[in-house]
């Protein structure tokens, strides 16, 4: 269906980090960080709201297992998870970025230009709609 089902089911080549029942675990080709790892289900949906309980669990805990192993590796002291959903979401395929956090690495979110209020209002509007 798209280029991250073609890594999920091995009709495209990859440098895979980890495999399980319902995610592949693949090096991103553009990584934020060395090391920048992108776990996705093996299930084509663009939104973590399409996304079954026990996927949502296995790219969770896969994530939990990269994190861990970026601190051996790069005895990283922090990671950053990323996922870009719906509209924004890489090739319509759900996926976690999962990267390492290194001392003066220079990553930094880049936010849209404008206001934007933060107050009592904003979040009364989001908790009524929970
Ligand atoms: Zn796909």
């Amino acid at each position: 269906m798209c280029l991250f089902c073609d890594f999920a089911n091995h009709e495209k080549q990859a440098l895979f980090i980890s495999e399980t029942e319902r995610t592949v675990s693949f090096l991103d080709i553009n990584p934020a960080n060395e090391g920048h790892v992108l776990i996705i289900p093996k299930l084509h949906v663009d939104s973590i709201l399409d996304l079954p309980n026990e996927y949502v669990i296995d790219i969770t805990e896969e994530s939990r297992k990269i994190i861990r192993a970026f601190e051996k590796v790069y005895n990283a002291k922090g990671y950053g998870v990323m996922q870009n959903g719906g509209a924004n979401c890489e090739f319509g395929h759900f996926h976690f970025h999962v990267f390492p956090r290194l001392e003066n690495d220079g990553f930094d979110w880049i936010y849209p230009k404008g206001e934007k209020e933060v107050s009592e209002k904003v979040a009364e509007k989001i908790k009524a709609a929970l």
